[in-house]
């Protein structure tokens, strides 16, 4: 055997290790050269009568992350060329042929005779779990580390080498339809109480437990290979059966809208494969595999979510003449609600921080709330209580500037006033000097005019969190107008080390993502206004794919707050800045009603102290008519709220706000939900093509007004036939 990503060697008991290790790799992949030497592997344990059976291990720290997406990419070039070389039914053969490669690996695996047994230790997720679900044996290492799971549907995809078969012959239907839509990652007493495991064990012991179970006479044969084989939950078509299928397609339907094929093909490969012996079923399985990853969600998804987000969280945008910042320690200045909050993912990722605040007082409240934070992860498991000994002795809480002596960065989260701002940036640069990067988490002030406040300029950058900050994975990186690499830099090397994902953008009032989403919640209030019912607007809302609608947006960000930027908008930029329907919900809202929100327990939503919360009666006075609602048309509902935000989306890419069109794509999803299927807002104009875009603007800003109408580059684009992603992506990353 020729091996290169594998060790192989058999012991004197008969049994052989393969210890599965890529060469110039942190972590196993599937990649098609893992697939010819596993291959060569089964051949090799099959034919040689002196091998009793067959471990499989990792020789990494993590066992494997599953298959290399950048492989699903290519197979789409190759469909692309197939089907102009020789046919679509030719392409459409080969596409299939090629995507159920894996699944045949894995099946001749299980079918070939001996046993294979193996040892996963840390992640081991995807195609790397479908091998283990082909094993006849698995066990599992017993640490924080470990994990197995299928999170393909995250990224639009499903298990398609055998995991939508092998798991709902393991578990019951129900709980196996939620396992593969939820993607999540289940750790070892779990995975062993579903069964989706036979043991778990220390680590240290993983190997020599399998190699037991196949010194012990372990059988080649898998479960659902057996004759008296049942499903865990009986038939399809029985009484059982009845109770389970039509609401799991009611469940799917109330949880995605149809707006994810993948989902929906999980439920078909299950039940249609669950009525057919294991081969057949694997066919099933594979043809619907293969229709997805030809879909345009599982493109755009896989490009956004996997490819794009992860170049940029490896600094696509990092200056490359900076050396590594290398930090250690920072100063975050404001305890409150966002400072608490940087305070503690920095501290959670072993950043030494000095948190600073008015007085000790304050100082300390932001500390509490760091140990709520921390607290509730030992709860559910997730920290130890020495994790969180160590974390919160990271944090130095004081109203004391000199502690940020020593400070490689410096990032204040004080109230939204340039005096304030302009105070602590003083204050703070008088102990650390100019040379150390100043950060601010400002939501609405320039940069460039902050940044004036400061010693140099070219050392002061936003950044720019959004809230809850521990949950939230964006961070806006925000260029003043002298903003410098060694700021950008540093900023980004802080991101990264935070684990979060960031976008750069520059400098303009609501940034990126702000100025979308703001679009999207007034959209809301204009519907309001129109006497589109409430209820209405947010299930429309969620049907267009947002993850909630515009009203429950704005109670969670507070309308207090919305009120507050609407009129610094008007007296900054005049009357025309603002819409006056807008104006009227709000001042409805704020000043004659007192209702701010969640934050005060009303806002569109009343919220009880102890029950659900629900839309507030008094909303109908602000229809100025009353709708027939059956003669509402849901599709341009949902069209104004998603067109509304991408054409803002265009429009920064058009000013230059935003250079990069995985930045506009990721930032949206990450920051806003808007609708994951479409890969983002920019995705969602080039996937419905520039010049159908500029129709459906123009056709709604005729109805509804100049907010949807396209700017000059979406015209330009049209005319051409451009793509965003042809057109703006930077050259050597181009695909
Ligand atoms: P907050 O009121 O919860 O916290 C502000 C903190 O700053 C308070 O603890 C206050 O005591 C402290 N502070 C005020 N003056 C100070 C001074 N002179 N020296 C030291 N500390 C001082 O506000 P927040 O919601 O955390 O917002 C902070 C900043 O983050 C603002 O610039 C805001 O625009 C921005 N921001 C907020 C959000 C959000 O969702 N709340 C999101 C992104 C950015």
């Amino acid at each position: 055997m020729n091996l290169v990503n594998f060790r192989f060697e058999t012991g004197a008991d008969g049994v052989a290790l393969l210890t599965w290790d890529m060469p110039e790799r942190s972590m196993n992949v599937i990649t098609p050269e893992v697939m010819n030497e596993l291959e060569q592997v089964v051949d090799k344990v099959a034919s040689d009568a002196a091998i009793k059976g067959c471990v499989i291990a990792s020789g990494k720290s993590a066992f494997s992350g599953g298959a290399d997406l950048t492989m699903l990419q290519q197979g789409a070039a190759q469909y692309a060329r197939a089907l102009k070389e020789q046919g679509e039914e030719a392409a459409n053969r080969l596409f299939l042929e090629n995507a159920r490669r894996l699944s045949l690996l894995y099946r001749k695996l299980e079918t070939c005779g001996k046993p294979f047994a193996i040892a996963i230790h840390g992640v081991c997720l995807g195609g790397a779990f479908e091998l283990a679900l082909a094993c006849h044996y698995r066990v599992m290492a017993d640490d924080d580390k470990t994990k197995v799971g299928l999170p393909e549907i995250k990224v639009g995809l499903f298990p398609g080498a055998g995991g939508t078969q092998r798991v709902a012959r393991i578990m019951q239907t129900g709980d196996a339809l939620q396992f593969l839509f939820r993607g999540d990652q289940v750790k070892p007493k779990a995975a062993l109480g579903a069964k989706l495991v036979h043991e778990i064990a220390p680590k240290a012991e993983i190997v020599d437990r399998a190699k037991a179970w196949i010194v012990n006479g372990g059988k080649a044969l898998a479960p659902w290979d057996a004759k008296d084989f049942k499903n865990p939950s009986g038939k399809v078509f029985s009484p059982t059966g009845m109770m389970i299928w039509p609401a799991a397609n009611a469940i799917l339907r109330r949880e995605t809208y149809n707006n994810y094929p993948a989902a929906r093909a999980i439920l078909h490969a299950v039940y249609e494969g669950l009525q057919l012996p294991m081969d057949q079923a694997l066919t099933v399985e594979a043809r619907w595999f293969a229709h997805i990853l030809r879909s345009k969600e599982a493109a755009a998804m896989i490009r956004s979510l996997f490819l794009s987000k992860g170049e940029l969280e490896k600094g696509a945008h990092r200056p490359a003449n900076v050396p590594p910042t290398n930090l250690r320690k920072i100063g975050v200045i404001g305890a409150g609600f966002m400072g608490a909050g940087v305070a503690y993912v920095s501290a959670l990722n072993g950043l030494d921080v000095v948190l600073i605040d008015r007085d000790q007082e304050s100082a300390d409240k932001g500390k509490a709330v760091i140990d709520k934070l921390i607290s509730g992860s030992v709860m559910k498991g997730r920290a130890t209580a020495a994790d969180k000994e160590a974390l919160m002795a990271r944090v130095n809480a004081t109203a004391d500037y000199a502690s940020l002596k020593g400070c490689d960065l410096v990032l204040e989260a004080v109230f939204e006033d340039r005096a304030v701002k302009a105070d602590v940036t003083k204050r703070a640069q008088d102990v650390v000097g100019g040379d150390v990067i100043f950060a601010s988490n400002t939501s609405t002030l320039p940069i460039t005019s902050l940044a004036e406040t400061s010693q140099k300029a070219e050392n002061f950058i936003g950044v720019h969190f959004f809230s809850p900050v521990e949950k939230m994975l964006l961070v806006e990186v925000i260029m003043g107008e002298k903003t410098g690499d060694r700021a950008l830099a540093t900023a980004l090397d802080f991101v990264r080390i935070i684990r979060k994902t960031p976008i750069v953008v520059n400098d303009t009032r609501g940034f990126y993502a702000n100025r979308c989403v703001l679009n999207f919640v007034r959209e809301g209030q204009i519907m309001l206004t129109e006497g589109v019912p409430p209820a209405m607007i947010e299930n429309v809302a969620r049907m267009a794919g947002m993850p909630v609608g515009p009203l429950s947006l704005n109670d969670e960000v507070a309308l207090d707050l919305g009120w507050k930027i609407l009129c610094a908008a008007k007296k900054d930029l005049g009357e025309k800045a603002v819409d006056p329907r807008q104006e009227r919900v709000l001042r409805y809202m704020v000043e004659e009603q007192g209702r701010f929100g969640r934050k005060n327990g009303k806002g569109f939503y009343d919220y009880p102290a102890d029950g659900k919360k629900s839309l507030w009666p008094g909303l109908s006075a602000l229809a100025e008519k009353q709708l027939d609602t059956d003669t509402i048309d849901i599709e341009e509902l949902k069209h104004r709220l998603l067109v509304v935000q991408a054409v803002e989306a265009a429009r920064t890419m058009a000013e230059g706000v935003v250079t990069d069109p995985r930045e506009a794509d990721v930032g949206s999803i990450l920051g806003f939900g808007f609708a994951p299927f479409t890969g983002g807002t920019i995705s969602y104009i080039d996937g419905m093509g520039a010049k159908a875009f500029v129709a459906l603007c123009d056709r709604l800003a005729a109805k509804f007004g100049p907010r949807f109408e396209p700017p000059q580059l979406l015209r330009d684009m049209a005319a051409k036939g451009d793509t965003f992603y042809g057109r703006f992506m930077p050259k050597q990353k181009a695909a």
